[in-house]
């Protein structure tokens, strides 16, 4: 395992500092019948799932807003304040998981509750509905591999690039400490 050098991130309200986080294994693994799942997960749905996803107490970051854990630090009235350079990579995943497996699968209770209310709403998977933000961390050839994989009903492996691992690796940290994350700009140079 990789020993990672000291390192510090300025998140709004504390300066931590952190060390020897554990690399994510890889490959990956995509499944196809999570990814084939019609769910329309577009700003226009949003009034009907109510963005449970940027709300606590269930969800990070929204549970680490000390002051309102009923919703995420970053969530204005129209919506996350962060663009898709600053969006914690765990929110442009969503429902998205990586489960213990290595597997990139739905959120458990995604098509029974926090996706509900967009679940069945047109014809889109979720994997075409979250393209703008698939296609931004994996790439093209990834996110071409991945429409494949539910054409032909075979799940794919990947290895994500390295600034996702990296980032991802971070929020974890984040999420153990119940800490708000800083725009992932802060990150560092080498995290696009
Ligand atoms: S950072 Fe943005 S997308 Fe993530 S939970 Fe907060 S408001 Fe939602
Ligand atoms: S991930 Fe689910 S809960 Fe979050 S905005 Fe999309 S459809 Fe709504």
């Amino acid at each position: 395992m990789a020993k990672e050098k000291h390192r510090r991130i300025d998140g709004p309200n504390s300066v931590l500092e952190h060390r020897g986080l554990i690399d994510l294994p890889t490959p990956w693994r995509f499944s196809w019948k999570w990814g084939s799942k019609v769910i329309n997960c577009a700003p226009e749905g949003i009034p009907r799932c109510k963005g449970i996803c940027c709300h606590g107490p269930h969800f990070w970051p929204a549970r680490a807003n000390k002051n309102d854990p009923t919703k995420c630090l970053y969530l204005s009235e129209t919506g996350c304040i962060f663009d898709i350079k600053d969006r914690p990579i765990t929110c442009l995943l969503f429902p998205f998981v990586l489960n213990s497996n290595n597997t990139l699968c739905l959120y458990g209770r995604a098509t029974c509750w926090t996706c509900k209310g967009n679940y069945k709403i047109g014809n889109a998977t979720i994997t075409t509905t979250l393209y703008n933000h698939l296609y931004y961390l994996f790439g093209g050839m990834i996110y071409g591999r991945m429409v494949e994989a539910i054409c032909t009903q075979r799940d794919i492996y990947f290895t994500p690039p390295q600034w996702v691992l990296e980032s991802l690796k971070r929020e974890k940290y984040l999420q153990e400490k119940n800490l708000i994350p800083s725009r992932r700009s802060m990150y560092g140079e080498d995290l696009r």
